[in-house]
């Protein structure tokens, strides 16, 4: 029997829900582009349920308890004290969520001995380290396409809000005041805007498909140009480079992996390059960004916002300077991890789990790193290397 090893964020403070804001969530079968939503034998929780949390446990207690395997759930994940290192030694299987990621160092994969299987319950596997993975035969899967709609969206509300000066806004009427010209002194219309993203997979072309009802004047840079049909419908510019990109946008959302070409793509160099007064959006990964370039640019007005969910590490500690850097609209790990994204990817981590038991193969689309080499998904998107 295995040991699996589960890291979830904590349960909401006021405790776990008993009732919901909605009764359910729309049923998806198709993702766009036609990928099948996850197809688990069976799933023992409701859709709309909370999930990710420790209480949640993904709705995998019943079906790994009931196997007889072990099933740890933690939130304990720092330092050589916590649940997650003294657990680790013995464990078959991890699974982690990007939103609250049980980093999967070189040391910690060398130190667990028995690991055979480390699942993202979601999308994004960087915390893992994929070299050191490769070289103890630790395969690598996470949940392709479960979050990426989820993102699209979310980056659509930071666009907006941003442009709109829409969280100042709020604050003045929560504050009791009706101040519209601190309001509006820094809201503007999105219409006709150049808006471009770096990275045009699953979540860059939904968000770009997302906009194109806004009449703005769309880019794009990736490694890879999208199909002529698809370039032509949304009028899309394509860009050999970002640099290249950033120059003429007003507003830059960043939408690649984290790999050793990306990481602190978002310096002081390549900012400099944006115009003044642009908007910057990343929900990919905060070292995309160079963190104190960030806070350099907003404060110097380079740039008018900053917004994204994603930060290094996390959780972020709380004098983390995205916290209280001027014009932010930063959120905690939150896009890919709303109710709706939780029921596919916890159903795509139960199908993961009843293929590994059964001997039967994990889905291409959802494999990492496989057989001591980058696999699937993995052999097309991620590259091995170190990220600092
Ligand atoms: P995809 O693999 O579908 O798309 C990523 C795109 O970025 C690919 O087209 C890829 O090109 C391209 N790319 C890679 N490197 C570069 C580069 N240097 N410059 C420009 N483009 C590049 O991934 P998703 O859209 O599903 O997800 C993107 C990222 O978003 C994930 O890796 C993850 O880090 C993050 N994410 C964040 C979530 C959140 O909750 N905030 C949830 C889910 C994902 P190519 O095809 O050649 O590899």
């Amino acid at each position: 029997m295995a040991k699996v090893l589960c890291v979830l964020y904590d349960d909401p403070v006021a405790g776990y829900p008993k009732s919901y804001a909605r009764d359910g969530i729309p049923k998806i079968e198709r993702y766009p582009g036609g990928q099948t939503t996850p197809t688990p034998r069976q799933i023992d929780f409701k859709p709309g349920e909370l999930l990710g949390s420790v209480s949640g446990g993904l709705g995998l207690y019943k079906f790994l308890e009931g196997l007889g395997h072990t099933f740890v759930v933690t939130s304990d994940k720092e330092g050589t004290t916590s649940v997650f290192e003294r657990e680790l030694p013995d464990a078959e299987i991890v699974i982690s969520q990007p939103f609250w990621p049980a980093y999967l160092t070189a040391e910690r994969i060398a130190k667990a001995k028995k690991l055979k299987l480390a699942i993202t319950a979601g999308i994004g596997s960087d915390h893992v380290d994929l070299q050191a993975a490769i070289e103890h035969g630790v395969t690598v899967a996470e949940v392709t396409y479960s979050n990426s709609i989820s993102v699209s969206e979310h980056v659509v509300m930071m666009i907006l809000s941003l442009v709109r000066n829409y969280i100042p806004s709020y604050k003045w009427v929560i504050d009791g005041g009706w101040n519209i010209a601190d309001c509006v002194s820094s809201s503007y219309d999105l219409e006709a805007m150049e808006v471009g993203t770096v990275g045009s997979g699953r979540i860059g072309l939904g968000v770009l498909r997302r906009l194109k009802p806004f009449d703005v004047k769309l880019h794009y840079t990736d490694r890879h140009r999208l199909p002529e049909d698809v370039e032509k419908d949304l009028k899309l510019t394509y860009h050999p480079n970002a640099e290249s990109m950033v120059r003429v946008c007003d507003v830059v959302t960043i939408n690649a992996p984290l790999h050793p070409e990306t990481e602190h793509l978002f310096n002081d160099a390549l900012i400099d390059k944006m115009k003044r007064g642009a908007y910057l959006v990343n929900t990919a990964r905060g070292k995309i960004c160079d963190r104190d370039a960030v806070v350099r640019a907003l404060k110097s007005g380079k740039l008018a916002g900053y917004a994204g969910d994603v930060w290094f590490p996390q959780p972020a500690p709380r004098d983390h300077p995205w916290r209280t850097m001027p014009h932010h609209g930063m959120t905690p790990h939150t896009s890919g991890t709303s109710l709706s994204a939780q029921a596919r990817y916890a159903a795509g981590t139960r199908e993961i789990l009843e293929c590994w038991f059964e001997g039967r193969p994990i889905r291409e689309e959802y494999l990492i790193v496989d057989s001591g080499k980058l696999a699937g998904t993995g052999a097309h998107s991620y590259s091995v290397g170190k990220t600092a």
